[in-house]
């Protein structure tokens, strides 16, 4: 049943809304569209927190929108979606508007994983010829059947993700109980739980996100189900589950959501990078430390608004395999940079390797690691050579996290500190007495 949700009850913060979301919105309506603010944007703004991105859900094909609109791209294969676009260059922003879509019944994914190969056929077909296409497994591919609002908030994954949030009525419109839910900072699923998990895995480390994130618990028959369903998450794909880690550790609540994944014992086995860096079957008091000193810096950094790439926290996450590498190749005598080239190549390959299209990514991390003995030169052309490097502050950064984790001495850090600035300042007397 539908509620809707008056101001003077929900009390949102005109303040923490953007403005040209609500003009997205206006437009669409002016055009005689239903339109909303939808999604992860209205639970943050009943929770008091300024949203990361606004996301806008209206009966509007994408078509009809896209026509609405000077700047504005259909987008996607699994989900089309338009991205309305305002300003240029580094300053742009996206909004991403969504047609509400219809459901797709939970009892059809349940059959679909049932084992009988020619029901799961024909069902596969019925869907598919209904724009929905799901695999072996019941993981829905492609999914773009437009329907009503109700049948687009049973489709989404928590009642606190599946609230409206009309900015010209100021109205919130909730279907499921989200708004009890967000007061009572709790998360819950829509449907059956084990359902929902199997028709996408990846809610189980959603939900865990969101539980790190908000500061939420999570709801006794939405929690049940996560530890036996997690093993689901082998289906998705390797890219998709690559882009939730980041998500995990890049949106400031990385040492939360590490806590929350091993609570449920899924530190390891989801996400390979993460388990080879929190692996505790044996102790590695020096890989720990640095570990837990690198997930409160990117915290630190996300909370100061400074951005955070995501090479240097993976850097951060193998380096204890990268150096066990390199310390074995120079005790058989290897010299010092080829060995530590030969091991990230080797720990690139092992866990990086068959995540295409990340060209920086990988450039970031191996030049960060490649840089690590230069550090040890303080005098001569080195270092000038080094400071003026394009990564120098990325390199200078990991080199002062191993500092502090006690793994190189905090003198060297120091002394680079101290010389880099020399060089920002310009002051040739300075550099020169350092050197
Ligand atoms: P964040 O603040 O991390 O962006 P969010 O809730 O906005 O959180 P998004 O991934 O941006 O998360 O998704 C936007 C909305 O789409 C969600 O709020 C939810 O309603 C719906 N959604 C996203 N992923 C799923 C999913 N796997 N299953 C069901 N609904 C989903
Ligand atoms: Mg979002």
């Amino acid at each position: 049943d539908r509620r809707e949700i008056p101001a003077s009850e929900h009390r949102i913060d005109p303040k923490l809304l953007d403005e040209r979301a609500v003009r997205v919105v206006e437009t669409l309506q002016q055009a005689g569209h239903e339109a909303y603010i939808v999604g992860g944007a209205v639970r943050d703004l009943l929770l008091g927190l300024r949203p990361k991105d606004f996301d806008v859900a209206t009966s509007a094909t994408p078509e009809q929108v896209k026509g609405l609109f000077r700047r504005a791209f259909i987008i996607g294969r699994r989900f089309r979606i338009v991205h309305v676009i305002h300003g240029r260059g580094r300053e742009h922003e996206v909004i991403e508007v969504s047609t509400f879509r219809a459901l797709l019944d939970s009892a059809d994914a349940a059959t679909v994983n049932g084992n009988e190969k020619t029901a799961k056929r024909e069902l596969e077909g019925r869907l598919a010829g209904q724009g929905h296409v799901v695999d072996a497994s019941g993981r829905v591919l492609r999914d773009n059947v437009w329907g009503p609002q109700h049948e687009d908030a049973a489709r989404r994954d928590f009642t606190v993700n599946a609230m409206y949030y009309d900015p010209v009525r100021e109205l919130v419109v909730d279907y499921h109980g989200g708004y009890a839910d967000a007061r009572a900072r709790r998360l819950r699923m829509i449907g059956d739980p084990a359902s929902r998990y199997r028709e996408d895995p990846v809610r189980i480390v959603r939900v865990i996100r969101f539980a790190a994130k908000l500061g939420c618990g999570i709801e006794e028959a939405t929690r049940a189900p996560i530890v036996e369903m997690a093993a689901l998450l082998d289906n998705v794909p390797a890219s998709r589950l690559f882009d939730e880690m980041i998500k995990l550790l890049q949106t400031g609540h990385a040492l939360a959501s590490v806590e929350q994944l091993r609570a449920f014992g899924l530190h390891r086995g989801v996400f390979p990078i993460l388990g080879v860096a929190l692996d505790d079957r044996s102790p590695q008091p020096a890989r720990d430390r640095f570990v837990q000193l690198a997930l409160a810096d990117t915290d630190r950094r996300v909370g100061e608004g400074k951005p955070v790439a995501p090479g240097f926290l993976l850097a951060c996450l193998l380096w204890h395999e990268v150096q066990g590498r390199w310390q074995d190749r120079r005790d058989a005598g290897e010299p010092v940079f080829p060995a530590l080239q030969a091991a990230i190549d080797e720990v690139f390959e092992a866990r990086i390797g068959d995540i295409s299209g990340r060209g920086k990514l990988a450039a970031d991390m191996r030049e960060i690691w490649a840089m690590q003995p230069r550090f040890d030169k303080r005098s001569g052309s080195g270092p000038l050579g080094l400071v003026d490097q394009p990564r120098f502050r990325a390199g200078f950064d990991f080199m002062r996290l191993r500092a502090e984790a006690g793994e190189i001495d905090p003198a060297l850090a120091a002394w680079w500190e101290a010389f880099s600035q020399a060089r920002l300042d310009n002051d040739n007397e300075a550099q020169n007495e350092l050197l």
